[in-house]
């Protein structure tokens, strides 16, 4: 059977729940659909001399709470729908962890790692001056995705600072420390995970950390910082992968030794022993927990029923399809939803925009506690409601967004 689009995803979660909380049917509405979205087409001359056309988007879904929030991805396989269905998901992860803002995201086809670092660059801030039009410190505010980092943010803070004629640091987040980024924000997806996680073992019958197996899928910021912090835990990281392959060692990996020869040679085999695995059989592995944190679409009904984790922390966006969901809570797995379990990055990337308004910074211990506390109250929040409403997690979580930010429509009035 053909997988739904990440859109459709998106708006079967959203229908399931209005039904149960009663949504008014215009708040409904209203939240089916992206509240703007912009294409641009838009020419990058490549290292050759030749001209390149790229299509990039930036869409914003719903800005009840507050200005727009979320990344922007680089990828030859984003597409209008993606984004949308990210932009949405941006809503309910801001609104799940109390966070003054509406959903976004952005992406541009591309892919990244053919292009050289100039044209790299020259992509990014022909792609900020064309969605410049919708983005700003008190409107819409980007940050990295998949295939984006601190370097792309800083081009895009300086593009935008150029034409504004001074410094916006507050333009985007995820930026480097020098030009206002914050202490804590390149760890803090992985961290809000493995924080989540803590929660969920604490309160599940899986046993202590330190006996748990862990797969985890993706070992780029998300995937790389989460495998590290587990490991600190004592968790025996028995799998991990990128996006060619995987590397299998039932006696646990040793993550930083992994993650440094990442680093320097590109490949994750070689620094130890390990057996090659495909991303496919590593989302089978037997282990405790499973961690997606690379692609959405990743756990379908094709292969739900093989997995055979306890827990899965989606540490990426979408990474489970509403039938493998469906397939996985008859199974019994406890999912943390990644609306919970990745929203440590917007929730840094929220008080990176708060020091750089107030030109006042934090120190990293203190970054991380906020973090922590925000990362408890939200699982505890959403674990609560889950066990009142005798639902799943991922349920839960979205009782709990969708209500608040049908409240902030209907407070606000419908304009004009
Ligand atoms: P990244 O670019 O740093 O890393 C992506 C990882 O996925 C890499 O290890 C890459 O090798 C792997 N990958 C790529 N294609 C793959 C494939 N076909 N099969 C298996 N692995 C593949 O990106 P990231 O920032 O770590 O983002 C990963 C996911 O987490 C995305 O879904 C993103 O939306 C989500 N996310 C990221 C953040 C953040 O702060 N960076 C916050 C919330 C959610």
């Amino acid at each position: 059977m053909k997988e739904l689009n990440p859109y459709e995803m998106a708006l079967q979660q959203l229908d399931r729940v209005a039904e149960m909380i009663d949504l008014d049917p215009g708040v409904h509405e209203i939240l089916k659909k992206p509240k703007r979205e912009l294409t641009v087409n838009f020419p990058v001359r490549m290292d050759d001399d030749s001209i390149n056309v790229f299509t990039g988007y930036r869409v914003q879904h719903n800005l009840a709470r507050g200005p727009a929030k979320g990344g922007i991805r680089y990828s030859p396989d984003t597409s209008l729908d993606e984004v949308r269905a990210l932009a949405m998901w941006m809503t309910w992860k801001c609104a799940l962890a109390r966070l003054p803002y509406g959903g976004a995201k952005g992406g541009v086809i591309c892919d990244p790692k053919s292009l050289s670092k100039r044209e790299l660059e020259h992509l990014t801030r022909r792609y900020a001056t064309e969605i410049s039009i919708i983005i700003g410190p008190n409107s819409d505010i980007p940050a990295p995705d998949a295939y984006t980092n601190a370097q792309v943010m800083a081009w895009i803070m300086d593009t935008y600072s150029m034409h504004a004629g001074h410094s916006v640091p507050g333009v985007v987040t995820g930026k480097p420390i020098s030009i206002g980024g914050s202490e804590g924000r390149f760890e803090a997806t992985g961290r809000g995970c493995a924080i989540v996680i803590n929660e969920a073992v604490k309160r599940l019958n899986v046993g202590p950390l330190d006996s748990m197996t862990v797969a985890i899928q993706g070992s780029g910021n998300v995937g790389g910082v989460t495998a590290k912090l587990l490991h600190e835990m004592g968790c025996k990281i028995i799998a991990i992968s990128d996006s060619k392959s995987g590397i299998y060692n039932p006696h646990g990996l040793d993550i930083p030794s992994v993650l440094e020869h990442k680093q320097n040679s590109g490949a994750l085999s070689g620094s130890q022993e390990a057996e090659s695995i495909t991303n496919a059989e590593l989302l089978e592995l037997d282990c405790t927990l499973l961690v997606p944190a690379a692609l959405q679409g990743q756990i379908t009904e094709e292969n739900a029923d093989r997995i055979r984790a306890k827990i899965i922390a989606e540490g990426a966006n979408g990474p489970t399809t509403s039938a493998a969901d469906r397939i996985l809570a008859d199974k019994g797995v406890f999912i943390i939803p990644d609306i919970l379990a990745n929203a440590g990055g917007v929730t840094v990337s929220y008080f990176e925009w708060v020091q750089d308004l107030q030109s006042f910074f934090w120190s990293e211990a203190e970054v991380n506690k906020r973090l922590k506390d925000i990362m408890i109250r939200s699982f505890e929040e959403v674990f609560s409601t889950a066990q009142s409403y005798k639902t799943d997690m991922r349920t839960a979580a979205y009782i709990l967004a969708v209500n608040r930010v049908a409240e902030a429509i209907l407070v606000r009035g419908i304009y004009p």
